[in-house]
């Protein structure tokens, strides 16, 4: 998975000109992260973001660096409804109220329910 350091300038998908969108949750096993707890509120969100509108969905899947080795085969999923989905292939972006796009991989979702990775309170 591609890091970038938590509020940087996206500029992964440069042709869409997101001027106001900051990175979030990009996280690599060579970096350190912000840890701590996330509200169930936000963590509902997220999850119903990635399932109704994800963003630049990709055709493969990126997996978890940050699990051990052999772990949900280091395809992070979650359970919505009762389905499986697997995350890594999608993008989740939340908008806030003073209109910067926060731009992160769909498996932000898995690092805060299995790695306590603690959004910036910035994004929140
Ligand atoms: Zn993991």
């Amino acid at each position: 998975m591609t890091h970038f350091d938590d509020l940087t300038s996206c500029q992964y998908f440069e042709t869409l000109e997101l001027a106001e969108a900051k990175n979030v949750g990009w996280l690599s096993s060579l970096y350190p992260f912000a840890q701590g707890q996330v509200s169930k509120n936000l963590l509902s969100k997220l999850r119903a973001l990635a399932v109704t509108q994800p963003q630049n969905v990709c055709r493969g899947y990126h997996s978890c660096e940050l699990c051990p080795i052999g772990r949900f085969e280091h395809l992070p999923q979650i359970d919505w409804r009762g389905e499986l989905l697997t995350l890594g292939d999608a993008e989740i972006w939340v908008t806030s109220l003073d209109r910067i796009i926060y731009v992160s991989p769909n498996p932000i979702i898995h690092y805060i329910e299995e790695h306590d990775y603690s959004r910036p309170s910035a994004a929140r």
